[in-house]
Parts: C-alpha cells; structure tokens; sequence
C-alpha cells in the first residue's frame, strides 16, 4: 500500500498508480457502512461526504473496504500531523504500553508526561515557554477553549469575550458561542452570554469593503475605537479570542500586521490574547506555532489535535502570572490520556528532527502554485489562500455577484468538487462561507509526488464539476 501512489511522476501515470475503479468510483454500500447509517445519529456529517468504511490507512494513505485508496489530505481534521500508523509513534505507543504504566492518571505526573511537557516547552519559542506553565485540560479542543475562557474571566475579573466572524473554537456551550457559523448557533439557545463579533480579515469578502491592508486597518481601527468609545455599548472584554488562521471559517491567515496591532490594543488595555492554535499550530503553518510569524506572543495559547500525536489531548500554555486558579478549581477526568502524551511527544520530535515545519512551507509553495495555475484557468476559483499545508480554496459561480457586489458563494459546486475529488482518489476537507470552500490539510510530511497527485487529482475534480 506505502507504493500505491509513490509511482506518481507524471500526470500520466497517476492513472496507472492508482488500482482500478479510478474517476468512476460508485462507493458501493457495504454491510459495515448500512450498518452505521442504520445505527448511528443523523448529527454524522464526514461519512456524509465520504460515503466510505476506512479498511487501514498509512501515511498519507486511506484504503477503503472495497480495496480502493485515497490520498488523504483531511488528517483527521490536522490531527493527524505524520499521516496515519506512522512506525515511530506507533512504536512509542507500543513501548508505552509494555512499560506497565495506567492509561490514564488524572493529572498525576508520570515521566512519559514530564517528557511531553519538556518537549512541548522546547517546541515552543523559548522566550514564551519561558515564564508560561501548563495546563492539560479534557481531550478535546473544545474543552481546552472552555478553560481558556473560565481562566481569561477569573485572571480579569471581568466576562465579555471578543470573538470574529468566521471563528470556530468547537462545540461545547461555551466555545460554540465563540462561533461565526449560523447554521451552528440557528437552533441553540441559552449559549454563553457576553460574547461580541469582529470582522477577521477577509479580503475577498471585506467588511468594510476595501479587502487588503486597508480592510485590515480599518477592522483594527473599528476595534480600538469600539474599545475607546464610552458609547460603545460594549464593555472591556477579558479577551479576545482567535484563530491566527481560521480553520473551517475558510482558511483565512491574519496579516502579521493585523496580529501584531490586536497584540498592540490587548497589551495597552489589559485585556488577554487567547491564540487558538488547536489546527494551525504544531508547524502547520511552517513555523511550529502560527503566531511566529507575526513575531508576537498570546497570553494564553489554546492546543489540541496534532498536540497528541493523533490520541485525544488538549492543553492550555499561558502565562504564568495568569495562574489565577485555585487548586482544584478546573478539573476532568481524562486530562492525564499517557498514550497521547507518548504518541504527542514522539511527534513533536519527529517534527523537529525532521525539519517538517519547512516540509509544511515547501509542499505549501508548491501546491499553492499548482493551484493558482489551476486558477488561472478555472474562472469559478476566485481565490487560493493559505499558509504552510493549510489551503483552501474558494469556489464562486463566475462573475456573478451577491447583494454587497462580492462574488457568489457556490457551495453546490465545492460539494460536486469534493465528492468528484473522492473518485479520483483524493480526500479534502470543505468549509468558509456557504461551505464553498475546499481545504487542504495534508499530513506535514507529505512528499512532492502526493502533492503533485493531490493537485492532479484536484484538477481533474473542478474540470468535472465546473460549469
Ligand atoms: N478550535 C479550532 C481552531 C478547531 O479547528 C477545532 C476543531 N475543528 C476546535 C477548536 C474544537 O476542537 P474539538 O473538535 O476537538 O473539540
């Protein structure tokens, strides 16, 4: 399976590589996947999308029951930071459990812990882990965000939270009224009050309709002056909340300036920065934390997924004089996951000793230029953005416009083109505005062949599916 697609040079011996079924692939139901549409919840939303049962995966690969493979650029939504099974983390997790050691052990230190967090501190920027300490919270990310939340209050004593449109920051009450999305929210009530939008920079969709470097000055400027304004209505948060690239809002990366000035406003007033770095950090974007690009620091840095090295593990990092809890005073059951803690160090290694941050940067280039190739050619890609292995791509029905003279959303298309990307082998995430955009997060060492097929296949996908 590891050779399937490593014969893939050219365009047209992608083909070849790829066994049987290839572009016409109907998914026939097998009695495992009956099964979980006849015994699972209607709230299942992938299996909807990828009508497959997954057989074994390796590396970047996927195989289905019906012997069919798939290029994997989902992660299990960036969880999965080396691919699927790779042999080093397996091994640790193997070696970890021969040691005799529990599973899990509430938050009790063993020395595989004290490994993750020295690890952790190391691949941190030095100067932040410096006077930061850590906090494991519930396995996941949600969780993690709704300590961040309870902290920033008590560290403030005050409880308005600034969030932005497009924010995704998970599930639970608390982080699910952080969250731009609607459809989410629509027929929630009784969600975490205290909460207020701004716009994320967003050029193609702008809110003050200029996009660019204006566009975000003008979303710095509308926040420093709400802040200032004794008739804002708004009361000082005791933080504002981000994603340094939002995930699922649509792949949009903040402009280091944009950073640097929310750090800018938060320092002056003393209001907290929380990072959410739960899918862009862990060298995603090429640098082991997305902030790092903006030269800047949060107070309190919010990380899950890759964190573990694929098992359930979510942790807050911050600033040691926030450390306003009482022993006690915020707990779960499953903070201590010592499987995660092996599997997430030993990714963390890898990721280092393998340089796999500039990997993310180099098959980032290489596939953004791929895709804005395929741009120039494909009228209803009105934009490819990204940063590092985190892309998306916006599809649009070609020159038509909305109320507000942006382009139009095409979410139909973005569905076509994704399932039409599962039949030629190749697995992508959708999300932004209307769902119309389709992500790639592929695992962050992924080499050039598979980024050459994932581009390929992609390619064949939207020449299907485009109008
Ligand atoms: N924050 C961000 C930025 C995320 O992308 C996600 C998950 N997509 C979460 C929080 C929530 O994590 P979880 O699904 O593990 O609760």
């Amino acid at each position: 399976m590891d050779t399937l697609l490593s014969s893939v040079t050219s365009d047209s011996r992608v083909v070849d590589a790829f066994p049987g079924r290839f572009g016409q692939y109907e998914f026939p139901v097998d009695k495992v996947l009956s099964n979980q549409a006849r015994l699972e919840s209607n709230v299942r939303s992938y299996p909807r999308r990828f009508p497959i049962a997954i057989k074994r995966a390796s590396g970047a690969q996927i195989e289905d029951t019906n012997g069919q493979v798939y290029l994997d650029c989902l992660s299990g939504a960036g969880a999965l930071a080396l691919g699927h099974n790779h042999p080093e983390v397996n091994q640790e997790i193997v070696n970890q459990l021969s040691a005799g050691l529990p599973y899990q052990t509430l938050d009790i230190t063993t020395p595989v812990k004290d490994g993750f967090v020295n690890e952790l501190m190391a691949f941190l920027p030095a100067a932040f882990a410096e006077d930061s300490c850590i906090q494991f919270c519930g396995p996941s990310g949600s969780d993690a965000v709704e300590a961040s939340l309870k902290l920033a209050k008590l560290a403030t004593s005050r409880s308005n939270i600034f969030s932005f449109h497009g924010a995704y920051h998970g599930m639970t009450n608390g982080s699910l009224s952080l969250m731009g999305n609607l459809n989410a929210k629509a027929r929630r009530s009784g969600l975490m009050p205290d909460v207020h939008f701004f716009p994320f920079p967003y050029s193609l969709r702008c809110k003050f309709g200029s996009g660019g470097e204006a566009g975000e000055r003008a979303s710095i400027r509308y926040i420093e002056s709400v802040l200032h304004d004794q008739e804002s209505g708004i009361v000082k948060p005791a933080a504002i909340i981000l994603e340094p690239i939002q995930g699922e809002g649509g792949v949009l990366p903040a402009s280091a300036m944009w950073l640097r000035e929310i750090r800018r406003i938060t320092s002056e007033l003393g209001i907290l920065l929380i990072f959410d770095e739960i899918q862009c950090g862990i060298a995603r974007s090429g640098r082991n934390f997305a902030f790092e690009h903006a030269g800047i620091e949060p107070d309190i840095l919010v990380l899950s997924k890759a964190v573990g090295g694929g098992l359930p593990l979510s942790c807050l990092v911050f600033k040691k004089k926030f450390d306003a809890w009482d022993a006690g005073e915020h707990a779960g059951t499953f903070r201590g996951n010592q499987l995660a803690m092996a599997a997430g160090m030993k990714t963390l290694q890898i990721i280092r000793r393998d340089g796999l941050a500039q990997n993310a940067l180099n098959m980032g280039e290489i596939l953004t230029a791929k895709l804005r190739n395929l741009q120039q050619r494909q009228p209803c890609i009105a934009e490819v953005r990204g940063r590092g292995l985190m892309l998306g791509v916006e599809v649009v029905k070609a020159d038509v416009m909305d109320v507000l003279g942006q382009p139009l959303a095409d979410p139909e298309l973005a569905n076509n083109i994704q399932r039409a990307a599962l039949r030629h082998g190749l697995i992508i995430e959708k999300g932004g505005r209307h769902g119309a955009v389709l992500r790639f997060l592929p695992p962050l060492n992924i080499t050039e062949k598979q980024v050459n097929y994932a581009a390929w296949a992609f390619e064949q996908a939207v020449g299907v599916c485009a109008r």
